[in-house]
């Protein structure tokens, strides 16, 4: 926990809430190995969470001889189901090729298009900085790009008229996104307490059969890693994230537009 400083008290749980939040990620399961517990707790508490998958995991296999048109339906159909444990309004699959995802205009333009089109105030991402994970091993290439993807598509791309123009000309109006969720960081700040909701999570992951090679120790590894980060702020569990505030929230007066503190 590299942002705690040893004999400090432990930091507070992270208590705010977007109204509407997306997540962006480049696999299917990334999403459920990644914020999914937070995810759950928003929507419980009465946010409306969307997912975006880049690719549909069709190189997500052992064996070369599987027909990677078949793995993504598999793939699209898992998530589908683990996106309903969580209780997102709907997910996008954007069908761009697993292995080979880039940061480039024509990703960012469809990642603009959801962004203005379904208005979160948050958007959860991969951190990008993350080359090697902190506990060990090398960030998949789609991860980051997924996640620097996402970072340049919240801005400014779509909060710019300019960005896209046809975009705003077919009715798609800028939008500003307030807040970047980071996850898989090394440089945590913010640690959302999950306790209540990481059962979900884990229920959200068998639905991923495709990839779990051993689900009988599914559960336990699940409760471990939110144990590790849950220790940051004393809970049982917790997602850590980095935390970027790109708009403050308006001065409070009233429950006006925007988002909202639990
Ligand atoms: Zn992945």
């Amino acid at each position: 926990m590299p942002n705690v400083t040893p004999g400090a008290p432990p930091p507070e749980p992270h208590d705010w809430r977007p109204l509407r939040f997306m997540v962006i990620v480049a696999h299917p399961d990334d999403a459920d190995f990644g914020p999914a517990a937070t995810a759950a707790k928003w929507i419980d508490a009465g946010s409306v969470g969307r997912l975006v998958c880049c690719t549909s995991g069709d190189a997500g296999g052992d064996d070369w001889r599987t027909d990677p048109l078949e793995l993504a339906a598999t793939r699209e159909a898992e998530q589908l189901a683990a996106a309903a444990v969580v209780g997102y309004e709907g997910v996008a699959f954007l069908h761009q090729p697993d292995g080979a995802l880039a940061n480039d205009l024509a990703l960012r333009e469809q990642l603009v298009r959801e962004i203005r089109t379904f208005k979160p105030d948050a958007v959860l991402a991969v951190d990008p900085d993350t080359l090697f994970h902190s506990d060990g091993g090398v960030n998949h290439t789609d991860h980051r790009a997924a996640g620097i993807a996402a970072v340049d598509a919240v801005y400014p791309a779509a909060r710019n008229a300019m960005s896209f123009p046809w975009l705003a000309r077919d009715g798609l109006a800028p939008h500003t996104v307030r807040r970047l969720y980071l996850f898989w960081t090394n440089h945590p700040g913010a640690w959302v307490d999950t306790t209540a909701t990481l059962q979900r999570r884990i229920d959200a992951l068998r639905a991923h059969a495709s990839q779990i090679r051993h689900p009988e120790q599914l559960a336990e590894r699940m409760r471990a890693w939110a144990r590790d980060e849950g220790a940051a702020i004393g809970s049982e569990a917790a997602d850590a994230f980095r935390v970027i505030v790109i708009e403050e929230d308006e001065p409070a007066a009233g429950e006006s537009e925007g988002a909202a503190a639990s």
